[in-house]
């Protein structure tokens, strides 16, 4: 008979603590094995919420209650590196946006000014945070608006929203200003001690203007003083002449290894000449700076041509050039329901179903799932526990054998393990951001 998922999930929640118990015939994602669909059979000895051992599936290991997962993929955790919590679940209140760049800037410039109090970012933080805990995310770094007058309200609730989920999703944050804001020395420096403070990543959002170089060095040298990796969003534009991403790179390798450096979006690589391109890419790759790509929110916002037209440019880096030429890359959520994207639900599932279409990721998939799990961790500095002997029991075990059928659903009751315990959590209420009634 072919175990259920509800009867898997039983049996998974009621294990004891100082038991052995052998998840039997487990396909683990493995970009060098032989077989089909790179996959590789295998039983996971779990006791005390850690893996005992990890051991090719079938061989006879005596002890132990045996679980029969019937050929399930078990994946790591995932890291989600590049995400806008604080812009989250505004869509109900906010409106859509006609679709562009810009008018999304507007909107959420708007809402920010008449709402961004810390109830209001925390009730948002807090629904977004819920949504990537149940779909199996273990670390975030959320972009924080960071405009004089707000960022000592976010980074205040930000800090208490990290201490709140420690334990469950370890939280990055990095500041986001558009770069035009780091004129004003007094305000970046300011902000760079702030961030610095609570141990984030100083960011702006890189565009072509006549100062862009001086406003980079600004960025670095402020990180580099006070200890800070950078995060640019960069080239979120279809204009070829949108050169931010070069700049970033040449200040980079500059400032050498004093200074971890990512920078997101990237769009405009794509509709480059091959030359600028390689150009771009090689400097990138010598400065080791990782690339985000963010395929919802570019896909929807990027080359909109109203209502009437269709896009032709599909808005993406050049995701698979820039890992040939030795570049660290994620794929990352970005927005959700909120202007820049009104859909999404911080399922990284979702995000590399959709990077994997978007960007053809399947020759063959295997390779690039660490750009959803260790690989995107890397890319932020740090390192999730992997399914290997002696780790903390963190996986997500999936109803599809391979990754084509894992791919092929929302695998919407996948079973979440998290330090060594079966999530049970349920996804948050839309109703939970209505507004709250007024008292009497
Ligand atoms: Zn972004």
């Amino acid at each position: 008979m072919i175990p259920s998922t509800a009867r898997l999930r039983e049996q998974l929640e009621s294990l004891r603590d100082d038991e052995l118990v052998v998840l039997a015939n487990a396909a683990l994602p493995r970009p060098g094995a032989h077989g089909a669909h790179n996959i590789e059979k295998v039983d996971i000895g779990l006791r005390r919420g850690r893996i005992a051992f990890v051991t090719p599936a079938g061989r006879d290991l005596g002890s132990g209650r045996r679980i029969d997962l019937a050929g399930r993929m078990v994946w790591p955790r995932f890291a989600d590196i590049h995400v806008h919590l604080d812009k989250g679940q505004v869509l109900s209140r906010s409106g859509p946006s006609d679709g562009t760049l810009d008018n999304a800037i507007a909107i959420i410039g708007k809402d920010r000014a008449e709402h961004w109090t810390a109830d209001d970012l925390t009730r948002r933080i807090g629904f977004g945070l819920q949504c990537a805990w149940h779909h199996g995310t273990a670390l975030i770094r959320t972009h924080i608006d960071s405009h004089p007058g707000q960022w000592q309200i976010s980074w205040d609730v930000f800090e208490d929203i990290r201490r709140a989920w420690e334990g469950r999703i370890t939280l990055q944050g990095s500041s986001l200003v558009p770069v035009t804001l780091l004129r004003d020395k007094d305000y970046a420096e300011a902000l760079a001690r702030r961030v610095a403070m609570a141990g984030g990543s100083f960011g702006a959002v890189a565009f072509q203007v006549p100062d862009l170089r001086e406003l980079i060095g600004t960025a670095f040298s402020l990180a580099a003083r006070y200890g800070l990796d950078v995060d640019f969003h960069a080239d979120e534009t279809g204009d070829p002449k949108s050169r931010a991403l070069l700049a970033i790179a040449q200040a980079a390798q500059h400032y050498g290894n004093d200074v971890r450096v990512v920078a997101g979006h990237c769009c405009s690589l794509s509709v480059q000449d091959a030359q600028t391109r390689k150009q771009t890419l090689d400097a990138v790759a010598q400065a080791g700076v990782g690339l985000v790509s963010l395929p919802a929110c570019n896909l929807y916002l990027q080359d909109r041509q109203g209502p009437e037209k269709s896009p032709v440019w599909r808005g993406l880096m050049s995701f698979k050039e820039a890992r040939t030429a030795g570049i660290a890359v994620a794929l990352g959520s970005d927005n959700t329901r909120d202007p820049f994207h009104p859909f999404g639900d911080l399922d990284m599932l979702d995000t590399f179903r959709l990077g994997v279409r978007a960007l053809q990721l399947d020759d063959p998939v295997s390779r690039w799932l660490d750009t959803v799990t260790s690989g995107a961790a890397r890319i932020a500095g740090h390192t999730l526990p992997e399914i290997a002997e002696g780790h903390r029991a963190n996986f997500i075990v999936f109803e599809g054998r391979s990754f084509e059928e894992v791919l092929a659903r929302s695998e919407a009751d996948r079973i979440v393990v998290a330090h060594g315990t079966v999530l049970r959590t349920s996804l948050p209420s839309y109703r939970e951001l209505d507004p709250s009634d007024l008292p009497g």
